[in-house]
């Protein structure tokens, strides 16, 4: 320990720095000026069980952003300094707004310890502060002390003590929503490895101030790598565009919302009681008492959800439909322009088919995209992780984790890279570990379509139902395997939850179409390349090597047979002979081979080699199921003259009944993450080892899953 130990005392205006400063150096003190400005400097010694103590009283203030003299001493005195622990004084009956700076410096990483002050005049009010549960939910000691009288201050000594003897004090992660939190994961990573201004202050704190616009912060940066410094603000820029365009506010008050709505969510978890109501209640609040009560929350939850999906199905088919037939033209024009051969094949089957299966789902994810920006704009998705939370710990996760499984597709339409990555709010490695295993079981947009077509082939009458119970069975199948990884390979302690509330606020209806375009495009785009690619290398792996000249020779002659006697239903026949060519040349194929080798298995699970091929393709990604099922089944295609959507032929087909259906849905649902996704989890996990184990451990369940749902279907005799 240091001798002397160096305290700052910090902390509001008023909220009884200077008082607390005298209770401890008595008349000791000297004053005079902070370098270069002229703030007052209070500096006081005294012995505490014989330990030196020098304290410094810091200028008062609300906030540490660079709008004022007293922000800038107070922040540059904490880093240049560095005190061996920060005081930060707290104005109990005025907590919401005290803690606003206490969040700060948690951001900053300082040692950190509250004293919470004026506990007399919170009790006259009618207030009081459960201080246990408010030390667990910021991580930080809290001591109540009345600084007038001196009462609580020993305690208050002790605990500096305790903290100066700690060697760790990591800055606490805050999210700031999606658009802050991905400018962040661009610019932090530039920060920290050109190790720009990293002596003084934290990469991510120096990345927030650097979004926030912080003159000093961008000065320092600019004097130590100008270039660097000058594309940080070139994204810093388009941020603040972009928020401007979509929601009319400035990074900074979006960064502000998100830091008052961490401190409400610790407020409302029973830290303050009232035991009379004097405080008005605030817009927000009002809401937030019935949206997030304990009994009608999660039915209004539940209520929006359900609607969501019955508005997506009811309006979107029309425009599904309409793409379909599109689709269905382009095919039959190239099919007469096209010359025959293995190009018309391959941009029938291949592409047409292939990016035309993914692209006809665009009305669906729109809907829904656009519905869960209504719900993320508002602010009421985060109401839905305040309310998730109580559930998720039961199961071992954290309320932190309630963020990236809703980024994943918690509610539809998401995508588990992203999820995986936002895990890094997590602080616990065990249930950071359980949570990115688990985000993938979410029905992310990728799977959307599949569910879509096997819902809408074989339960048609019911869709918004069975997407909804879709999305709960994803729930309950990651939470119980959360809570199973936290009771084996990961069990250890659970830690407390914060979560940002930030106030509601009216979503624009121009912020709303931008961010449904920005995610629909995102998903277009990624048809257009990397499902593109991948359909080919299907096609091609589903064509070749083809049959072998002795058996194209066999169904020439059948052909010619049929063709010599002059019967009616000759053309009948000679597509029933092209389509069983067409089946041998796929089933003759490397794909084909694999989906016929793993029959052996899937059989169980009433999957046929069809529908092994494209679950094997989609491992490369998940949209590749539908376009891969499109190809497989169009390779084999009846009556070309009436082709049919690929609904319909799954419905007719002798091999596809409602348990195959479930089954096939339980599986794709279930199965191994996507190629990215489990690249991003060995990333994020820090080994490989977490992202076989993911692979493997979901690839196991999905197959006893959907074996259990085949066999029991079938014994039942649904099917
Ligand atoms: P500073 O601006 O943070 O330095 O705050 P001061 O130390 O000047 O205190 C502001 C006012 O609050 C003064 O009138 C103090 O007497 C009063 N005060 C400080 N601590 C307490 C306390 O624990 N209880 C009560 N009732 N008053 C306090
Ligand atoms: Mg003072």
């Amino acid at each position: 320990m240091n001798d002397p130990l160096h305290i700052a005392l910090a902390g509001n205006p008023n909220s009884g720095k200077t008082t607390l400063f005298n209770h401890l150096t008595g008349a000791r003190q000297h004053v005079g000026n902070y370098p270069g400005v002229t703030v007052d400097k209070k500096e006081g010694t005294l012995t505490h069980n014989n330990h030196q103590l020098s304290v410094v009283d810091l200028p008062g203030t609300y906030s540490l952003t660079a709008y004022s003299v007293e922000e800038l001493v107070a922040r540059d005195y904490l880093v240049n300094e560095q005190p061996d622990v920060v005081v930060d004084i707290v104005d109990a009956s005025n907590l919401e707004r005290n803690l606003y700076l206490s969040c700060q410096f948690l951001e900053l990483g300082v040692p950190l310890v509250i004293a919470l002050n004026m506990v007399d005049v919170a009790q006259k009010r009618g207030i009081s502060i459960n201080t246990e549960s408010l030390s667990k939910l910021l991580g930080v000691p809290v001591i109540p002390i009345v600084a007038r009288t001196g009462q609580g201050v020993d305690e208050l000594l002790e605990t500096v003590f305790a903290v100066s003897r700690e060697s760790e004090h990591p800055p606490t992660l805050l999210r700031y929503g999606p658009d802050i939190d991905q400018a962040l994961r661009d610019i932090v990573p530039p920060i920290e490895q050109n190790q720009l201004l990293t002596d003084t202050y934290p990469a991510r704190w120096t990345g927030l101030k650097i979004l926030e616009n912080d003159e000093q912060i961008l000065d320092k940066a600019m004097e130590e790598n100008s270039t660097l410094t000058r594309q940080l603000v070139d994204r810093s820029e388009t941020l603040t565009h972009h928020l401007q365009s979509t929601i009319d506010a400035y990074p900074e008050a979006v960064i502000a919302d998100h830091r008052y709505g961490f401190i409400k969510s610790i407020l409302r978890q029973g830290v303050i009681t009232r035991t009379f109501e004097s405080d008005r209640l605030y817009a927000s609040d009002k809401i937030d008492k019935i949206v997030t009560n304990r009994v009608i929350g999660p039915l209004i939850m539940a209520a929006i959800l359900f609607g969501l999906y019955s508005i997506t199905f009811n309006y979107s088919t029309f425009l599904v439909d309409w793409l379909g037939l599109f689709f269905e033209f382009l095919s039959s024009t190239a099919d007469t322009m096209l010359p025959d051969g293995p190009l018309k094949s391959m941009i029938i089957s291949g592409v047409i088919d292939g990016v035309g299966g993914v692209l006809g789902f665009v009305p669906i994810i729109m809907f829904m995209f656009f519905g869960i920006a209504v719900l993320e704009d508002s602010g009421y998705l985060a109401r839905v992780a305040f309310m998730m939370d109580r559930i998720f710990h039961f199961f071992g996760l954290h309320g932190s984790s309630v963020m990236p499984f809703i980024i994943s597709g918690g509610i539809a339409g998401g995508c588990a890279v992203p999820g995986v990555m936002a895990t890094r709010t997590l602080r616990s490695p065990k249930e950071r570990i359980a949570t990115l295993l688990t985000v993938p079981f979410m029905n992310c947009g990728a799977k959307l379509p599949v569910l879509t077509l096997l819902i809408g082939a074989f339960f048609s009458a019911h869709q918004a139902r069975y997407m909804f119970l879709a999305t709960v069975a994803a729930w309950i199948v990651a939470l119980l395997a959360a809570k199973f990884l936290r009771m084996t390979v990961l069990r250890g302690e659970s830690t407390p939850f914060v979560m940002e509330l930030p106030p509601y606020r009216f979503p624009t209806m121009r912020g709303l179409l931008i961010h449904t375009w920005e995610r629909t495009w995102q998903y277009i785009k990624k048809a257009g390349t990397v499902i593109l690619g991948i359909s080919i290398l299907l096609w091609a792996l589903m064509t070749y090597p083809g049959l072998p000249a002795d058996k194209v020779a066999e169904f020439d002659a059948m052909r010619q047979q049929v063709s010599a006697n002059q019967s009616a239903d000759n053309a009948a026949e000679l597509l029933k002979i092209n389509s069983l060519e067409a089946e041998a040349g796929l089933r003759n194929s490397i794909a084909g081979r694999i989906g016929i080798g793993l029959e052996s298995v899937s059989r169980y699970a009433g999957f046929d080699w069809r529908t092994n091929i494209a679950l094997v393709g989609g491992f490369a990604a998940k949209e590749v199921i539908v376009s891969t099922l499109g190809t497989a089944y169009s390779l084999g295609e009846v009556d070309p003259e009436n082709t049919t959507s690929l609904t319909d032929r799954l419905a007719k087909d002798a091999h596809w009944n409602p348990v195959v259906a479930l089954s096939v849905l339980a599986f794709i649902m279930f199965y191994a993450p996507c190629f990215v996704t489990v690249v991003a989890i060995a990333h994020e996990a820090g080994s490989w080892k977490w992202a076989f184990f993911s692979m493997g451990f979901n690839t196991l369940f999905a197959l006893i899953m959907s074996v259990a749902i085949y066999q029991i279907g079938t014994l039942l005799g649904l099917g």
